[in-house]
């Protein structure tokens, strides 16, 4: 840790020995357990976080709904003036916040200053976007009437996410329900608490710089326990759940339970249709950064590819030859493809998948296995793997977050691949690699793809921020991030307005006294 200055990065951020995890701005307390935050690169504790008791968050949200009232008052133009500075002060510690992203959560460094890229870049779009807010304007059926609609801030937006994208997720949300007028709750996964703290001191002190009121960002901590302090609360009108999909279902049925809104972003099972007609090297780096990238752990993460028969073997020759070449080992190395896994239960999920693919019938081309020995001591770290599969398969169907890859051949038009991509219960992110234009626009029909990303010759993994995010089925088909997820921020009102001295009925009803 102290060769990539690790240490340094810490004190930057603001990061304590013990950091109380919960915050309504400048103001931080918490009376509730300490977690203790491990890195997966080489099983150290970093610090800890004093966990959030029902007290403290009631002492939370009462901040944040007073923040509310002012908050929504200020012209959503001069609200994204301060995520204007939000995202310079980004700017300013993007490397030590990239730092900790990949120290803490395991990920490449690369990837970690690329997540906070991705801050800075929802925070310019929002900034755009604050004086954007707009409705539509329509033609009343009434004479001397005029009929508008616009949006209004909803209020307290609770914000629950997972460990793989510790602090971006955070931000698509946060960056947004800021300029609408909404004040956030941000509950960060128990497993990385301390991108949290980051996070929050930097917004706290752009808040602070403006003279602004506690409330308007705010942290919480804990496990599952605390995100469901968020879920029953009536006083959250929007609760933003990133994560599996078992968790999803457990926050949408709280949350529906007081008719509450919901916006879900769950897992994926992300697929790569290989056609006769796919460029072979393109698809080779497509799939190979899909299925390792993060060591496996994104929610776009490729898990299947479904190649045509007629070049199946050659696909898959290849990919062992490229899996060959990966080495594996500390994340902030540069010359390392593939970091560790989050932690042993995430390895212990890789390798009970491993055996249960082969128990039902599949045939590991590319072993795998838990690595051991010197620069491995976390027991973090694993080798990419590839199994050749069927689709129906009970460990196929499910998303195993780990670099775990399945091969699956199609025969005939790509229809059939299409079928075959689409029966999961998951429907995040798709690719098709082709020049065949008759085979793209198929994938991108209405009888293709049914996932939320469907992409042509560019692998599953990854987006970017100005297109709305999300995915279908049991994916939650929430959207977050650029296009018009703004929306889901805010509370929608129509106006109708009578400049006569009439007052006439719609539908041309009489009603006379
Ligand atoms: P997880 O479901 O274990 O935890 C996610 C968050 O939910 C954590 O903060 C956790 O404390 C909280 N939580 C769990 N149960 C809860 C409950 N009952 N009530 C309230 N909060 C609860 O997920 P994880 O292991 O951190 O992340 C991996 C999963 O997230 C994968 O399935 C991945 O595909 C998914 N993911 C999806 C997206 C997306 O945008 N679709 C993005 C990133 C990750």
């Amino acid at each position: 840790a102290k060769e990539f200055g690790i240490g340094e990065a810490l004190s930057a951020l603001g990061i304590k020995e013990i950091n109380n995890g919960t915050s309504t701005g400048s103001e931080n307390f918490a009376s509730g357990d300490l977690i203790e935050s491990f890195s997966p690169v080489d099983g150290a504790m970093i610090s800890k976080v004093k966990s959030t008791t029902q007290a403290d968050f009631d002492k939370v949200i009462a901040k944040a709904s007073e923040a509310f009232k002012s908050w929504r008052k200020k012209p959503a133009p001069q609200r994204g003036e301060i995520v204007r500075q939000f995202g310079d002060k980004l700017r300013e510690l993007k490397e030590p916040l990239g730092k900790l992203v990949s120290y803490e959560m395991g990920k490449s460094y690369q990837e970690g200053l690329g997540e906070v890229q991705e801050m800075i870049d929802i925070c310019d779009f929002a900034v755009g976007l604050s004086r954007q807010l707009h409705g539509l304007t329509m033609h009343s059926e009434r004479p001397g009437h005029r009929m508008y609609e616009q949006y209004h801030s909803l209020g307290v937006v609770g914000i629950i996410s997972a460990f793989n994208f510790p602090v971006a997720v955070w931000a698509w949300n946060t960056a947004l329900a800021w300029v609408c007028g909404d004040v956030c709750i941000w509950k960060p996964s128990e497993k990385t608490p301390l991108c949290g703290i980051a996070c929050q001191n930097i917004a706290a002190s752009v808040f602070k710089a403006n003279d602004l009121p506690e409330g308007i960002s705010c942290l919480i901590n804990g496990d599952y326990k605390v995100g469901e302090m968020m879920t029953h609360d009536k006083r959250v009108p929007l609760v933003s759940a990133t994560g599996s999909i078992r968790m999803g279902k457990i926050v949408a049925q709280a949350v529906a339970a007081r008719l509450g809104k919901s916006l879900l972003e769950l897992g994926g099972n992300n697929a790569i249709i290989v056609t006769p007609d796919a460029d072979i090297k393109m698809t080779i780096i497509g799939a190979v950064f899909g299925a390792v990238g993060t060591a496996g752990q994104r929610c776009t993460s490729t898990r299947r590819l479904i190649i045509h028969e007629s070049i199946y073997d050659q696909v898959k020759d290849a990919l062992v030859s490229a899996y060959d070449q990966l080495s594996i080992g500390n994340p902030l190395d540069e010359s390392n493809h593939v970091g560790p896994l989050i932690d042993k239960d995430a390895v212990n999920l890789y390798s009970k998948a491993l055996k249960k693919v082969v128990q039902e019938g599949g045939k590991l081309i590319v072993d795998g296995g838990v690595l051991e020995g010197k620069g491995y001591e976390s027991g973090c770290y694993v080798k990419p793997a590839i199994a050749e599969a069927n689709n129906d398969y009970e460990i196929v169907q499910h998303e195993t977050f780990a670099p775990v890859l399945y091969l699956l051949k199609y025969s005939g038009d790509v229809e059939n691949a299409i079928e075959i991509q689409n029966c999961v219960v998951q429907g995040l992110s798709s690719a098709i690699m082709t020049n065949n234009l008759r085979e793209a626009e198929k994938f991108l029909s209405v009888a293709g793809s049914d996932c939320g990303i469907a992409n042509v010759n560019i692998g599953t993994s990854g987006a970017e921020i100005g297109g709305a995010f999300g995915g279908e089925k049991e994916t939650g088909g929430g959207r977050e991030s650029g296009s018009d997820a703004w929306k889901v921020y805010m509370r929608r009102q129509t106006n109708t307005i009578n400049y006569t001295t009439e007052l006439p009925l719609a539908q041309g009803i009489k009603f006379d006294i």
